[in-house]
């Protein structure tokens, strides 16, 4: 990406002043993060408590189960599946929480206003959307877009295990407070759980806590916030990398 195009990017995320003078982002007051440990080499065969065979289920099969899945109530309320998009062979993975309706009508996690912002997060790292792979850890969208019940994320967690074990992803990019603790198992508020590498159930996987677009639309002071978190994950892949 040409850096004119990263520095738009930037300004997309509300970090242009900085940026365009050239400077590097300021160092971060937290302390640096202990390096990632390495990712384990094969990823773990997934219990499932749902679906019985989940974890043997290749791409096509896993899209098919979810997409006649009627186990959580869900099912009742949704116009369709949301099963996630992107490369299949992604070292990044983004999860969010749940479908919207933009997503719900679309069939396509992130999409509307909050999904060009994660698109212009992305870029700002030098990355497409179509090299991560985007899922939610629930794949229809609860009605009126509220929170997802614990019965739910529980239902519905065998497929995001599926996909994380087929992708084997290098870094999960938990976005918004209902992603990172439904997928960190906690009720710790979101500004606790970022600017640490936490590790994804029993993967070994690091993931990143990060903000949702959507929240960032509406308090956009805290891209800033967001950037360090992005910058976070790309020093944890690389420290990974070796
Ligand atoms: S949210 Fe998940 S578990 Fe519930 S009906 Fe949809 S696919 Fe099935």
């Amino acid at each position: 990406m040409s850096e004119a195009r990263r520095l738009r990017y930037l300004g997309a995320m509300g970090i242009q002043a900085w940026a365009e003078r050239g400077a590097k982002p300021a160092p971060a007051a937290r302390p640096e993060p202990a390096p990632a440990a390495p990712v384990v080499a094969r990823i773990a065969p997934v219990t499932d408590a749902a679906g019985g065979d989940v974890v043997r289920l290749d791409w096509d099969a896993l899209r098919a189960r979810v997409a006649g899945c009627a186990l959580c109530g869900l099912e009742k309320t949704r116009t369709q599946t949301v099963f996630g998009v992107g490369n299949r062979q992604a070292q990044w993975m983004v999860v969010g929480e749940a479908p919207g309706a933009d997503e719900d009508r679309q069939g396509e996690p992130f999409v509307g206003r909050a999904g060009q912002l994660l698109n212009e997060m992305l870029w700002a790292l030098g990355l497409a959307r179509e090299e991560v792979y985007i899922a939610n850890v629930l794949k229809c969208r609860p009605p009126n877009n509220r929170d997802p019940g614990s019965d739910e994320v529980a239902c519905c967690e065998p497929y995001l295990k599926r996909q994380v074990a087929l992708i084997q992803p290098r870094i999960i990019l938990a976005v918004g407070r209902i992603a990172a603790q439904n997928l960190l198992k906690t009720d710790t508020r979101i500004g606790a759980l970022r600017g640490q590498v936490h590790r994804y159930a029993d993967t070994g996987v690091p993931l990143i806590v990060t903000y949702h677009p959507a929240y960032l639309l509406r308090s956009p002071l805290e891209k800033r916030k967001a950037w360090d978190d992005l910058q976070l994950a790309a020093r944890t892949l690389g420290a990974a990398a070796g």
